[in-house]
């Protein structure tokens, strides 16, 4: 659907709770996700031409999905979907509409592919669309002022009228309304009718590692299987059997949640460093809600730069589908 005007907000429909039904108006949990079109969204929200002002709508359904099947498949559809959008100069930002489980790790993998000048901003609903009070349309609403605001750029999420960085966003409540945090780093800026006040000066994300071109990112939709990326965690009475087993069925990298500050069992940590002597990839993230870890000397793995385990996942399994030893900023 494209309507006329000088220059356009594309919103890019994925599913989600935001996009879910359930048979009683004032059930918020059992419901199925990912059922509406994302143009019977936009539909919903009435005062939508006020924060348009005369600039065109784009709507596409990339796809159809409960955040927590998210696909490499479905990453490929949606980077190269957004790509091509953010290469028309007429488009101003890119809305997607996702589920809450996954957006973070969406976001960080948009982030990193793209780096894009112009804003991409994920937004999502904690209520579905068949709520008595949905909170999808506002943060529908939220999510187009951010990217019409000349301030934004690069990949955030928008929930509960809350602005956050796709390297610090967390969803860290399964069932509030404002589902999101940005930790200890605090949130870029906040949503009020319809005007965005950023709290933040610095709001550039700082990825030193590649770009990647269009081609690069047509590339990746050719290649299957993706590389293969665990998550291990830390616990009291930790074992390396599980890593020992994810070696023998041939894991490319390892991310440890670790403890605190990177801290790990001692048999977890000898059999992370016998995978790392194999040739797999292993990185230390913490499982602390907040902070990141900090390296010392004599540490024997990489951490992550400060990247959360799921995140440190996506970094790592770009890393190596890129061919890179290390792909973390
Ligand atoms: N399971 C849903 C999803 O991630 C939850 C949500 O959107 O709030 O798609």
């Amino acid at each position: 659907m494209a309507q006329p005007g000088s220059s356009k907000i594309v919103v890019l429909g994925l599913g989600g709770t935001i996009a879910g039904t359930a048979a009683r108006a004032g059930d918020n949990i059992g419901y199925s996700a990912a059922q509406v079109g994302v143009e019977q969204l936009l539909e919903a929200v009435q005062t939508l031409p006020v924060v348009l002002a005369g600039r065109a709508l784009v709507t596409e359904q990339v796809a159809q999905v409960d955040s927590k099947d998210m696909s490499f498949a479905v990453w490929q559809d949606l980077a190269l979907r957004c790509a091509h959008w953010l290469s028309d100069a007429a488009v101003q930002g890119i809305v997607i509409t996702h589920g809450t489980d996954t957006l973070e790790e969406t976001a960080w993998f948009l982030q990193t592919v793209l780096q894009p000048d112009k804003p991409v901003v994920l937004t999502c609903a904690m209520r579905p669309a068949t709520a008595l009070t949905p909170d999808g349309p506002q943060n529908i609403l939220d999510a187009i002022a951010v990217a019409l605001d000349p301030g934004a750029q690069g990949v955030v999420a928008v929930c509960a009228g809350v602005v956050h960085s796709a390297r610090d966003v967390q969803k860290d409540h399964p069932y509030r309304l404002d589902a999101f945090t940005s930790g200890d780093a605090g949130p870029l800026g906040y949503v009020e009718e319809n005007t965005v006040r950023w709290v933040k000066n610095d709001r550039k994300e700082a990825i030193p590692s590649m770009k990647w071109s269009l081609d690069a990112i047509k590339n990746i939709v050719s290649t299957t299987p993706w590389p293969r990326v665990e998550i291990v965690m830390n616990y009291a009475g930790a074992s390396g059997a599980m890593v020992d087993l994810l070696v023998r069925d041939g894991v490319q990298g390892l991310v440890a949640a670790c403890t605190g500050n990177g801290s790990l069992h001692q048999d977890l940590e000898t059999a992370l460093m016998r995978a790392q002597a194999a040739g797999v990839k292993v990185l230390r993230a913490t499982r602390c809600a907040q902070g990141r870890v900090l390296p010392k000397v004599g540490d024997t793995l990489p951490d992550s730069n400060g990247l959360s385990p799921v995140k440190a996942r996506v970094a790592l399994v770009l890393a190596l589908r890129a061919g890179q030893s290390a792909g973390t900023a």
